[in-house]
């Protein structure tokens, strides 16, 4: 997933309010990738082909995590921004946010529009790629995120704020290794996840971080 794409981030920088006061808001860069009325199409009936429900629109009720395998946020977009086949179907893979290594979230897709991150759950969640390249051991790559503060900080405020907009609650707050084994797992198709970031161990300390941003101040 990485890329040599040297484009600045975009210079606006929105502020997502959260519906509570216990989570605080979040500065999101708006880097969103182009999501067409033929891709939404697209995303309909690939809706419709896995999970019997025609539709491109989003409510979500999880979160799922990934890493992104390389080193830029821009790389991560690069890879989305394009509709090109992935698993012989359209559209492209997407997540709705990319969280880089300094902090800086950037916002890809509204989280009113379903992408595809995490076969068996697209129809709920909202994806969250976190900059980290692949290492020989995947719990080293998730290990390499919690130490990183300024990175995990931002996605701990990310998902807090998320939590609060849609009341998610920590146990739909997953890691992509995780998704097969789901009980909220489902794919019309047969289709299964082969992917190994953000394994559970990894996800319980996270969940440990969600519960410290929740502390007042
Ligand atoms: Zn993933």
């Amino acid at each position: 997933m990485s890329s040599a794409a040297a484009s600045a981030p975009a210079a606006t920088t929105m502020s997502v309010r959260p519906t509570t006061s216990a989570a605080p808001s979040v500065p999101v860069v708006d880097s969103l990738v182009p999501f067409d009325d033929t891709r939404k199409v697209e995303t309909a009936a690939y809706s419709l082909r896995h999970y019997g429900d025609d539709t491109w629109r989003l409510t979500p009720s999880m979160v799922v995590l990934h890493y992104s395998g390389g080193g830029s946020w821009e790389g991560v977009r690069d890879t989305f921004a394009p509709d090109v086949a992935n698993l012989g179907e359209k559209p492209n893979t997407c997540a709705h946010f990319v969280v880089d290594q300094d902090g800086t979230v950037h916002a890809l897709v509204p989280v009113t529009i379903r992408c595809r991150h995490t076969i068996g759950l697209n129809d709920r969640a909202i994806g969250i790629e976190v900059v980290q390249p692949a290492l020989p051991d995947p719990r080293a790559a998730d290990a390499a995120i919690l130490a990183r503060r300024p990175q995990v900080t931002a996605l701990a405020a990310l998902v807090r704020m998320l939590q609060a907009r849609y009341g998610i609650p920590a146990d739909a707050v997953i890691g992509h290794a995780m998704a097969n084994d789901d009980p909220r797992f489902h794919d019309l198709l047969g289709w299964r996840n082969d992917h190994v970031d953000w394994q559970e161990p990894d996800v319980v300390a996270f969940r440990r971080l969600l519960s410290v941003a929740a502390a007042p101040g």
